[in-house]
């Protein structure tokens, strides 16, 4: 990767910059279209309740949610606007300051849907016939009868308004500060006879680093730099935790899981269906680790946390950036030519950041631009196989937003919950594996590509289900009392003992996953995690069926990606026959998996 850097985005087709003329505008308007929507929430609606005639009801409706795709645009288009310099440069102060002011602007958007739900939910009876009396309700039903039902769940009106204005100086705020600090942070690490600053995620990435030493040095690295910043994350942790308890509790919530899996658009009888089958899944991952660890010299077949992403196989191969858009180019390829054309597309037109620098968040993530129909990957680029799969991964959620913004979905329709947000993404990084796979030509490059796929996968489930395990203590502990640093370790280490089982060395877990992971420090969606895990077997489960149709399935698929928001996952699934509420889907999907993990194993 010497000649050339990986590349950075291009925002300039949004806004020439934050202190342009045209970005002030977008803002002026937006504020002028909130202020419309108060007028007409606090005028025309309130004066309509159950009783009131259909007629006006469905008009009343359709005009709310004409109002609400028009501020969720620009809305849209502007947070990913500021998010796009927040994101890559935590030390610029005009980013955090516009950031900081369009904060306001969306707690104002944020309170009108709380109002607009709750005025939904009291006429929730007369929606099955409203629904059809206006153009713009017909087109979002599973909108209405969503916001109906999440009206079940609220506090009165003030307390929900107070709530959400609050959230600014609570939740937001330790976010924020968990992502400061987690990004900023850099540490001295001696490679190659040089001492040199390394910022928290490129010493994270160091896991995949071809040499032992160095990985773990970059583990041993790690955890005295955790070790010396736990207290402002355990207090982040704590202080996001325990305002979504007291939400919770007040909304009338069971517990903390209920408000994520109707986020999710799932129920508890399919995430119970997922997470048995998981859980029978463990000791087949756990024959993998110890494969893994026999392979690279630990007798006793336990892996040590630096070595769980540890390259194996003929992978030390490095890509430049150049390469790795061709590998990417050419494997969707193989799986429809729209995919392809798409992702040359998001190349050429700079909507990739991979540069890896300080002030930079680390991991990965995509988002749309609704305003110009477009969307932007981030990623850290290391030239890795591994950080390839991910731009691969990204541009699924890029050609998932495609597939919506071409179908001419609004933005209502196009919001889609988590769990099927990952369906695509999950797709295109499997497109690659089984694409490479065929193309191998010995066995050390099998290995190496079997080795990527098995340590994302058993990622997405093992360690997946650690997390969940985590989060869930702590959101149960929490209700009684703060958590102290040590404490959360516990918790993690506990977890991480329970899934890896004896495919981990006991001595070197990795007690600090809570820390930087910046899943567990939303406020706004809890179990940040097992949408991954359910992504990953519904993808899989979807490929497998492409397997079988063929090229006549892509066209069903690009129609099931336009749709993701517009019915619940069971409703979704079984358009294609497939039952989530049964553990055999999830089951076989994991079969799947086996058969790679049975592959790794026997290879010499
Ligand atoms: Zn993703």
């Amino acid at each position: 990767m010497s000649e050339q850097k990986p590349p950075r985005w291009d925002m300039t087709n949004v806004y020439p910059s934050l202190s342009s003329n045209e970005y002030a505008k977008d803002l002026a308007r937006l504020i002028s279209l909130i202020e419309t929507q108060s007028n007409y929430v606090a005028g025309p609606m309130q004066q309509l309740n159950a009783q009131s005639d259909l007629k006006s009801l469905a008009k009343t409706a359709g005009d709310l949610i004409e109002q609400t795709n028009e501020i969720f645009l620009i809305k849209g288009t502007m947070t990913a606007y500021i998010e796009s310099f927040v994101s890559t440069d935590s030390y610029n102060k005009e980013a955090q300051t516009k950031q900081s002011e369009f904060d306001q602007v969306a707690v104002r958007i944020e309170k009108l849907q709380v109002q607009i739900s709750a005025w939904i939910g009291q006429i929730a009876a007369a929606l099955p016939k409203l629904i059809e009396l206006d153009e713009r309700t017909k087109a979002h039903p599973y909108f209405l009868y969503e916001a109906a039902k999440y009206s079940r769940y609220m506090m009165s009106e003030k307390e929900e308004m107070l709530a959400a204005e609050l959230s600014l100086s609570g939740s937001t705020a330790w976010t924020k500060l968990q992502g400061t600090v987690t990004s900023q942070y850099s540490v001295p690490f001696e490679m190659d006879g040089k001492i040199q600053k390394m910022p928290m995620p490129a010493l994270i990435n160091l896991r995949s680093h071809p040499d032992a030493e160095v990985r773990k040095k970059g583990y041993e690295a790690e955890n005295q730099a955790w070790n010396t910043l736990k207290e402002p994350l355990a207090a982040a942790m704590n202080g996001i935790k325990g305002e979504v308890n007291t939400l919770n509790a007040r909304r009338g919530r069971e517990d903390a899981l209920h408000a994520s899996i109707d986020q999710s658009h799932i129920d508890r009888e399919t995430l119970e269906a997922m997470f048995s089958a998981m859980r029978d899944s463990f000791p087949m991952f756990r024959g993998y680790f110890r494969s893994k660890a026999k392979r690279l010299g630990h007798e006793n077949g336990k892996l040590p946390w630096w070595d769980v992403f540890a390259p194996v196989g003929e992978s030390n191969t490095v890509y430049t950036f150049a390469e790795a858009k061709e590998f990417i180019l050419e494997q969707f390829g193989e799986f429809s030519p729209r995919l392809s054309a798409f992702a040359k597309h998001a190349f050429e037109s700079h909507w990739i950041d991979a540069e890896q620098r300080s002030g930079k968040r680390g991991g990965a993530f995509c988002m749309e631009v609704p305003g110009v129909g477009e969307s932007r990957v981030l990623c850290n680029f290391d030239g890795s196989l591994d950080t390839v799969t991910t731009i691969g991964h990204e541009l699924g959620h890029a050609f998932h937003n495609d597939c919506a913004i071409k179908a001419h979905k609004t933005e209502i329709q196009k919001m889609t919950p988590m769990t099927l947000a990952e369906t695509a993404s999950i797709m295109c990084e499997t497109i690659i594996n089984h694409a490479s796979l065929k193309k191998v030509r010995n066995d050390s490059e099998r290995l190496a590509i079997l080795e990527a796929k098995l340590a994302g996968d058993s990622q997405v489930i093992v360690d997946i289900y650690s997390r969940y395990l985590f989060e869930k203590e702590v959101f149960e502990r929490r209700e009684k009392s703060e958590l102290s640093a040590d404490e959360l370790c516990d918790i993690m280490e506990k977890a991480q003992l329970a899934t890896y089982g004896d495919g981990l060395d006991e001595r070197y877990l990795q007690k600090w996953m809570w820390t930087w992971k910046p899943h567990y420090y939303s406020a706004g969606f809890s179990f940040y995690n097992y949408p991954y895990a359910f992504g990953l077997l519904f993808g899989t489960g979807l490929y497998a069926i492409y397997q079988k149709r063929g090229n006549d399935f892509v066209e069903d698929y690009v129609q099931l990606l336009a749709s993701t928001g517009e019915a619940s996952a069971a409703d979704l699934a079984a358009r294609f026959g497939i039952d989530i509420r049964r553990k055999q889907f999830w089951t076989d999907s994991l079969k799947i998996i086996g058969t790679q993990v049975d592959e790794y194993i026997h290879i010499k």
